[in-house]
């Protein structure tokens, strides 16, 4: 008798809710204007910081929780040979949709990324996994999935919130509440992960931090900025895998 066909969204590391959301909001991925808009508007900042390390240009790159590909393409523009995955099928599907009208070319799988990382170990010169762990039930198996599937040497990135007093006021209070930059119940106040959190998880799982950066936005002049000093909030971390 033929196996039935497992959906990769049954993985274990996965929280349907989670995806749920996301998919209710898909079509809308690539509208600069839509509950997308913090992504559009911080990826300049991010492709930025992610570009001045990691040297995207011929660089094998994997994207993990991509979404419709917003950071996927433009690591592609930078002349990245990029791979997008995730487990919402309709983000992909956006994602690839728009690969066909932009011309860039990223290649997108619904696969999970402990799966992945059982297929092909140490494959990647890049990993990137952006505001992606805080909607996981389990980050640290995530961060441990990435460390397998980037090769000797290469980087990997991270962007999530911190959990502390002031990340409650900004990023759930003031975005979700007062500035309605994002949905309300976009996401869950303990699930964010100290700075200190997600470096534990990543020394657990052989990579070295290489470099950090907050990121703050100002409600005045609505503009993004990378303050190295200030992980209060909304961050960034790289990581090596040693030689
Ligand atoms: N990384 C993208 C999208 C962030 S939104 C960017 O920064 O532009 C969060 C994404 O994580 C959504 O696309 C959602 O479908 C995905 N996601 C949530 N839980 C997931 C899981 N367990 N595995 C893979 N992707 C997941």
């Amino acid at each position: 008798m033929p196996q039935p066909i497992r959906d990769p969204a049954s993985a274990r590391n996965v929280d349907q809710a989670e995806l749920a959301k996301f998919q209710a909001l898909a079509s809308r991925w690539w509208d600069p204007g839509s509950e997308f808009r913090p992504l559009h508007e911080i990826n300049p900042l991010r492709l930025g910081w992610i570009d001045g390390l990691a040297k995207l240009a011929d660089k094998r790159v994997l994207d993990v929780g991509c979404g419709g590909g917003i950071l996927a393409e433009s690591m592609a523009q930078r002349g990245a040979r990029v791979t997008g995955i995730d487990l919402g099928e309709k983000a992909l599907e956006v994602a690839k949709l728009h690969g066909l009208e932009s011309g860039v070319q990223v290649a997108y799988e619904r696969v999970a990324v402990e799966e992945l990382a059982a297929r092909e170990p140490a494959a990647y010169d890049v990993v990137t996994c952006m505001e992606m762990l805080e909607h996981v039930p389990d980050p640290s198996s995530v961060v441990g999935a990435c460390a397998a599937l980037v090769r000797p040497g290469g980087w990997v990135f991270f962007s999530t919130i911190s959990r502390n007093p002031k990340a409650f006021l900004f990023a759930i209070v003031g975005a979700e509440y007062l500035l309605n930059l994002l949905p309300r119940g976009t996401h869950a106040f303990e699930k964010f992960i100290r700075p200190s959190e997600l470096l534990s998880f990543s020394r657990r799982h052989g990579l070295e931090p290489a470099g950090m950066t907050g990121m703050t936005y100002n409600p005045i002049t609505r503009a993004y900025r990378l303050v190295p000093g200030d992980v209060s909030v909304n961050y960034m971390l790289a990581l090596r895998r040693p030689l």
